[in-house]
């Protein structure tokens, strides 16, 4: 027995294309992978067989038993289990195991459809399209909600949340990604236990965070984790700096990268979590710069400084993957050397790993008056002339590198330029 169910069966009857296809059934894991070569088994919190078809790959869930804590559960472990490849089955992986709060650490209690269903977290999310007669089984009135673009949770919203704190997150993505309205009972109890998010794995609130952000509704998602008040619980440094600069150039620069992404992921262009950290954390970062003496401002030393921090800080709630926290650092050493080029040594710049995320970053800074639109322009122009030009443009600037310097809060202030060329190194 097979069932397509959740994110597909819902955007297929709000007219939208499925992201991808999630089955449910009730063979065992270890039947699905005898039945699929290319098959292989995940996830200990949560089992679950990846079958792949050439670039697709197909998340094969085995029906769960109810997911509420009952007696005959085992009783709470210290430890969190991580999610991550296991392929051997032990008894451990066989049960299902809350932590004090309630939080689900491990649900493989296997079942039937008609309690498969009430482990799902929306009603939207949880209708069963039976391929074999294209029926759908609906059980908690999802039709009629999918109908009415409203997000209800399943079950008591308090509990629900507790399990998993991040079915608040995939409240307020689905809530942004589908404009669906939340039901009263399923937005109140967020206020409260948004701090649950706390005891979240970081590495899950990193997946948890590309989707809200990295995957066409980024700027709805910033407007609806605000609104909601989940801003302050995933990135707290983030929202603070919000709440303190209401209305700031640097929220309006945030929202219009967001929107640039989401126009890039509608493209299908690459997008990456480095330029979304960096847009982010702008704010962190100009404050932890702000902080310094003014004369120190635009060093190289108090700009890196002050990405790491603000990198750390980030770390403590959202494990942000080393080489993207890097990624995030070169973009704003870049832009001094962006806003001050120095002669040919400019032209290096060019060969960057990181010049098109930095410019990126340059053209929004100077959309809001926080970087030199000229310098923008500038370098816009030299990707587009020959070798020749470029060498002539580089060489007209020589002696025009005495600009104000540079910084994420902008480079309007006239300043005398320190002697020290930490600010343009090469
Ligand atoms: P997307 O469009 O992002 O794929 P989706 O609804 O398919 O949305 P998935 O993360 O792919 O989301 O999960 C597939 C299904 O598994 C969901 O529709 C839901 O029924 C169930 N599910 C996923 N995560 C949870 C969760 N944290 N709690 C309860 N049910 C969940
Ligand atoms: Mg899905």
């Amino acid at each position: 027995m097979g069932f397509l169910v959740g994110g597909c069966v819902r955007d297929l009857l709000l007219g939208l294309t499925p992201k991808d296809f999630d089955v449910a059934t009730d063979a065992l894991p270890e039947e699905v992978k005898k039945l699929f070569r290319n098959c292989r088994l995940v996830g200990r919190r949560f089992r679950l067989a990846h079958v792949f078809f050439g670039r697709e790959t197909i998340e094969v869930a085995t029906f769960r038993a109810t997911s509420a804590p009952s007696q005959g559960d085992e009783p709470l472990p210290d430890t969190d289990p991580e999610d991550g490849e296991a392929p051997e089955l032990d008894d451990e992986s066989t049960t299902r195991a809350f932590d004090a709060s309630g939080r689900i650490l491990r649900d493989n209690v296997y079942g039937t459809i008609d309690e498969d269903v009430w482990r799902r977290d929306f009603t939207a999310n949880a209708l069963y399209y039976n391929i074999a007669d294209f029926s759908i089984w609906d059980y908690v009135g999802g039709v009629e909600d999918i109908a009415a673009r409203r997000l209800r949770l399943i079950g008591d919203p308090e509990t629900r949340y507790r399990e998993d704190p991040v079915r608040m997150l995939r409240a307020a993505r689905f809530e942004a990604k589908l404009g669906f309205e939340l039901d009263p009972d399923t937005a109140r109890p967020i206020t409260t236990l948004r701090e649950l998010l706390s005891a979240v794995p970081p590495a899950r609130l990193f997946d948890e965070t590309l989707k809200l952000f990295l995957t066409g509704h980024g700027a709805r998602s910033f407007e609806v984790l605000r609104r909601r008040g989940l801003l302050a619980a995933l990135l707290p440094s983030v929202d603070s700096w919000f709440v303190s600069h209401p209305g700031s150039l640097v929220e309006k620069l945030l929202l219009q990268g967001l929107r640039n992404t989401d126009a890039r992921v509608t493209e299908d262009k690459p997008v990456t979590p480095t330029f979304l950290f960096a847009l982010l954390l702008y704010g962190p970062i100009a404050a932890i710069i702000e902080a310094t003496p003014p004369e120190r401002w635009h060093e190289l030393a108090t700009i890196l400084d002050a990405c790491d921090q603000a990198v750390r800080e980030a770390q403590t709630h959202i494990a942000i993957p080393k080489r993207f926290a890097l990624g995030v650092r070169e973009m704003f050493a870049l832009q001094p050397r962006l806003e001050h080029p120095r002669g040919r040594r400019a032209l290096r710049v060019l060969e960057h790993p990181r010049f098109r995320a930095g410019y990126d970053l340059l053209l929004l800074r100077a959309e809001f008056g926080l970087a030199p639109p000229e310098m923008a322009s500038w370098w816009t122009r030299l990707q587009e002339v020959t070798p020749a030009e470029r060498e002539r443009m580089a060489d007209t600037l020589t002696g025009e590198t005495r600009a104000p310097p540079a910084s994420p809060r902008g480079g309007r202030r006239r300043r005398r330029r320190p002697k020290s060329r930490a600010a343009a190194p090469t």
